[in-house]
C-alpha cells in the first residue's frame, strides 16, 4: 500500500534553502516518520523567488493583520521601515494550496514567519517588540482551506506521545480519505 502523503517544510529534510543558505535537519523527519510516510516538501519562500540566501523575513501585526517583512538584521529588528512581501509570499504559495488536496498531514518547522504554527513571533510595527506568538503566512493559508487536515510543529514530535499520536491522526485520516474517495 503507498504510504500517505506528507508536507513537510523543506529544510526540516536537510534542503539548504534557509534564509542563511543552512538547513535545519530533523532527524525524528529523516530517521523516524520517513519509514512510514511519502514526503513532499515545500519551501515557501524559495518559491516565492526570493532566493537563498536571502535577508531574514520577519511577521510584523500591522493593523491586526500579520504581515512578512524583510528585516536587515532579526535581533535589531525595528518594524518601521520595512517592505511588505505577503503579497509576494501568497502569490508563490497559491498553486501549491491546490495541490495539498493529496495530503494527509504537514510538518511544520517552529518559528517560521512562513512555517511556523501556533509558534512564530509577531512583532509590533510601532515597537518592533514581539508581542505575542503565531502562525506563518502559509501555514495560516493551509489551514484555512483544510481545516482538518493534521498539522504538526516539528519541535512536539519530540514528545513520544505526540510523536505516536501524530503517525495514528495521519493514518486515520489517510483511510478515510481512501474510504471516501475509492
Ligand atoms: S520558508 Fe519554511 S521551508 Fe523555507 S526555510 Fe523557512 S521554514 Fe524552511
Amino acid at each position: 500500500m503507498q504510504k500517505p502523503k506528507v508536507g513537510i517544510s523543506s529544510c526540516l529534510l536537510g534542503q539548504s534553502v534557509r534564509y542563511d543558505g543552512g538547513h535545519c535537519h530533523s532527524s525524528i523527519c529523516t530517521d523516524t516518520l520517513q519509514t512510514h510516510f511519502q514526503y513532499i516538501p515545500f519551501c515557501p519562500e524559495v518559491a516565492a523567488g526570493f532566493g537563498t540566501p536571502r535577508a531574514p523575513m520577519n511577521l510584523v501585526v500591522n493593523l491586526s493583520t500579520p504581515q512578512l517583512e524583510y528585516a536587515e538584521n532579526i535581533e535589531d529588528y525595528s518594524g518601521k521601515a520595512g517592505v511588505d512581501l505577503s503579497g509576494k509570499l501568497a502569490d508563490g504559495f497559491l498553486t501549491k494550496l491546490d495541490q495539498a488536496a493529496e495530503l494527509n498531514s504537514y510538518i511544520t518547522k517552529s518559528r517560521s514567519p512562513s512555517c511556523g504554527r501556533g509558534t512564530t513571533p509577531l512583532y509590533t510595527a510601532s515597537t518592533g517588540l514581539i508581542s505575542e506568538t503565531g502562525s506563518g503566512l502559509f501555514i495560516s493559508a493551509l489551514v484555512e482551506r483544510y481545516p482538518q487536515l493534521p498539522i504538526v510543529d516539528e519541535t512536539e514530535l519530540e514528545d513520544r506521545v505526540i510523536l505516536e499520536r501524530f503517525i495514528a491522526d495521519v493514518t486515520a485520516y489517510n483511510s478515510l480519505r481512501n474510504k471516501s474517495n475509492p
